[in-house]
């Protein structure tokens, strides 16, 4: 079996490092699906614009380890407790396909390619997507599902976030509130958050953040490119 890809994501997640762990956790972030020429007839997205969500299925190209493990660690529990593959969502899989819901904007066509614009989303920049459906409430929303060791997921370590001086924000308003958005998930990974070096950098779109974590709360200490 072999799976064509559809087209490509373009994200200001340019870098793993901060990037969401699931879609749906930063509203500000916004993507671009470009359609590989071949399939980017208009009358394959025909219907699509009357959805405000979709489902993306995509490739985790970007996957550096490739062993496969049939239990992992979640960083929502702390990193310490390992859960079996199939109770996770952990871009280390047996077959590496990622899904994310993500919310519409808009579907245009550009020189002669389908192009899908959305936002909220969890996708690195250069993301393969390999299929896309529209989602619906009457399937896919299931309000009492329960969501087994999810509910006893921590807390996110960081409470706020501040700029250390006001001329470090962005001009972009959208850049400057997803930044905010990412860095109050708490980005960093358990083992670092135990050592005394508390300087992070997280590039998002063409831009370096660096922030650190003190009490809980972060502050933006510089801005680079
Ligand atoms: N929502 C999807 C799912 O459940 O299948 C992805 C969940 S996975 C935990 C999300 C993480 O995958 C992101 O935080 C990012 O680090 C990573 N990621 C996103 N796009 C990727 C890609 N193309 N290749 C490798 N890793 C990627």
């Amino acid at each position: 079996m072999e799976f064509k890809v559809i087209g490509v994501v373009s994200s200001p997640f340019t870098e793993k490092f901060g990037i969401p762990r699931q879609s749906g956790l930063c509203p500000s972030s916004w993507g671009t699906l470009v359609f590989e020429k071949e399939f980017s007839h208009p009358d394959v997205i025909r219907g699509l614009d009357g959805f405000s969500h979709l489902w993306l299925s995509f490739l985790f190209h970007e996957n550096k380890n490739k062993d496969i493990r049939f239990v992992t660690r979640p960083p929502r529990l702390g990193g310490n407790e390992r859960m079996g593959l199939w109770a996770t969502r952990s871009p280390y899989r047996i077959n590496p396909l990622g899904l994310s819901v993500v919310e519409l904007e808009n579907v245009e066509m550009i020189n002669g390619r389908v192009v899908i614009h959305f936002k909220n989303h969890d996708l690195l920049n250069g993301t393969p997507i390999i299929d896309i459906k529209p989602y619906s409430v009457e399937s896919d929303c299931i309000p009492h599902a329960s969501c087994g060791w999810l509910e006893r997921a921590l807390p996110s370590g960081v409470i706020a976030v501040k700029w250390r001086e006001p001329e470090l924000k962005p001009a972009n308003l959208r850049l400057l509130s997803l930044v905010e958005e990412m860095i109050l998930l708490d980005p960093r990974p358990r083992y670092v958050k135990e050592e005394t070096n508390n300087h992070f950098a997280m590039r998002v779109d063409s831009l370096d953040f660096h922030f650190i974590v003190e009490d809980s709360i972060a502050t933006i200490v510089e801005v680079t490119k």
